[in-house]
């Protein structure tokens, strides 16, 4: 279970740090990633995405919820174990749902 507060992954500019490992970052855009379309869509049951678990070796897809629009988004593989909460979402450069 990945409890990611994605706010640890921006540096001062709100855009991801380029000083992190390379998983780290992967991990952060992935996340990124997951915050943009949920906040289009708001999806209030697990709903499929067209995006691609993070996972090496892993050809799964992502599906995500955001039971409540000012909740952590959650998101789960539709193949491995990979499953995870982000919060710190709200009022950054990838949160559609701003001043909603
Ligand atoms: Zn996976």
């Amino acid at each position: 279970m990945y409890i990611s507060n994605i706010t640890h992954y921006l540096d001062e500019t709100g855009n991801i740090s380029t000083q992190m490992p390379t998983e780290a970052r992967e991990l952060a855009s992935f996340l990124a990633l997951v915050i943009d379309e949920s906040t289009k869509n708001i999806p209030s049951t697990l709903s499929a995405t067209d995006i691609r678990c993070f996972e090496k070796g892993c050809d799964g897809i992502i599906k995500y919820e955001l039971i409540n629009p000012k909740d952590d988004i959650h998101w789960i593989c539709s193949k491995c174990q990979n499953e995870g909460r982000i919060s710190g979402w709200q009022g950054t450069k990838w949160d559609n749902n701003a001043g909603k």
